[in-house]
């Protein structure tokens, strides 16, 4: 076979394991919004099979799945032009995922840092799945055949690990060019938003304490606590951004202002240079609002239709399979598997 070229396309997704950050929303959503109109095809998922591989209890995970693409929907991406749907409705993704599993080295596996962080020294007692999630989540972005992959920091290195699934199994089965080489796309000031209780670690859905993280559906008062309580350095915002080195926490808090107001850090640090935190914190706070309040709004409104949001689920399901099913196909036949028609 030879080399083939990929059209441009777009595929994230995020796991519907709890309420949604502002880490969520700076360094998935809003990028999912802005990619949105560039003219690609762009399909972001509620990947609950990946939110099951901690406990989820069945009651949370629905609601979680329709608040997630209530969160879709609120912050602008519009189901006519993205395709928006939950994995488990497309089965291409678990079936891909298995062969992956079978392409994957467990050496890779072994490597992978998220594992590490989420299984800490539990790692005898936490599900097989939360191990092999990798090579699930490459199996959701090649059987697209998407090329582009938005998504924050943390990210980077599994979608290095679906390059390396990629290239393993068309170099395996001598089918250069079958699966695209996917480019993690982390790009804005807020690629890693910071626990703001503990800032060498990034803000979780699933973190401990609420009071480590911004969510989307916070109102004003408690957004304005949050941030007020967040840890800090005594001294206030610096003359120039260099002066951010080594104060993590004053760092994380200025990249939040840069990239809910669209501006760089510099602008940020020109505007603010010598203020104390007395005088930022509200500021960020009211920004902060500014932009999510009108979402969380949206959000609310749109969990009032449940029936609504799970039928943008499976019209999007439809469309995705459309894509995914021909494309498993062939690689059930690369691999050698009998289909019978
Ligand atoms: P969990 O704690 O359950 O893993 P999470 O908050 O890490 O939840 P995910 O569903 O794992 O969220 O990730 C969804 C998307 O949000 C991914 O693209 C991820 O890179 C991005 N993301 C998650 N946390 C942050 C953060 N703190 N800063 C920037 N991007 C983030
Ligand atoms: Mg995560």
């Amino acid at each position: 076979m030879t080399e083939q070229t990929h059209t441009k396309r777009v595929f994230s997704g995020i796991k519907p394991s709890g309420g949604l950050t502002l880490g969520n929303y700076l360094g998935a959503i809003k990028r999912f919004v802005d990619t949105q109109d560039s003219g690609v095809e762009t399909l972001y998922c509620v990947v609950d099979l990946h939110a099951i591989t901690v406990w989820q209890d069945p009651k949370q995970l629905r609601y979680a799945t329709r608040e997630l693409v209530a969160a879709y929907v609120a912050a602008g991406l519009d189901p006519a032009k993205s395709i928006l749907f939950n994995q488990s409705q497309v089965s291409a993704h678990a079936e891909l995922g298995w062969l992956f599993n079978c392409v994957a080295r467990m050496g890779w596996m072994n490597r992978m840092t998220q594992f590490k962080d989420k299984a800490g020294k539990n790692a005898e007692k936490v599900s097989l799945g939360l191990y092999a999630y990798p090579s699930l989540m490459a199996a959701d972005i090649l059987v697209y055949h998407a090329t582009h992959v938005p998504v924050g920091e943390d990210q980077k290195q599994h979608v290095e690990l679906t390059r390396d699934i990629a290239a393993k199994f068309n170099n395996d089965f001598g089918v250069p060019g079958f699966f695209p080489m996917p480019e993690p796309v982390i790009e804005g000031p807020a690629t890693r938003v910071m626990n703001l209780r503990d800032a060498t670690k990034k803000m979780s859905k699933s973190g401990e304490s609420d009071m480590e993280r911004i969510n989307m559906t916070d109102d004003a008062e408690t957004i304005a606590k949050k941030f007020k309580k967040a840890r800090t350095d005594p001294d206030g915002i610096p003359g120039e951004v260099k002066g951010l080195d080594g104060r993590p926490e004053a760092r994380n808090l200025v990249d939040i202002y840069a990239a809910l107001s669209a501006q760089s850090v510099e602008a940020v640090v020109a505007e603010y240079a010598g203020a104390g935190w007395g005088v930022f914190k509200p500021a960020l706070a009211e920004l902060a609002v500014a932009k999510l309040a009108p979402i969380s709004t949206e959000m609310a409104r749109l969990m009032q239709a449940p029936d609504e949001l799970d039928r943008i689920l499976g019209q999007g399901a439809e469309r995705a399979a459309a894509i995914a099913t021909p494309n498993l196909h062939k690689a059930y036949d690369i691999v050698g598997f009998v289909r019978s028609r």
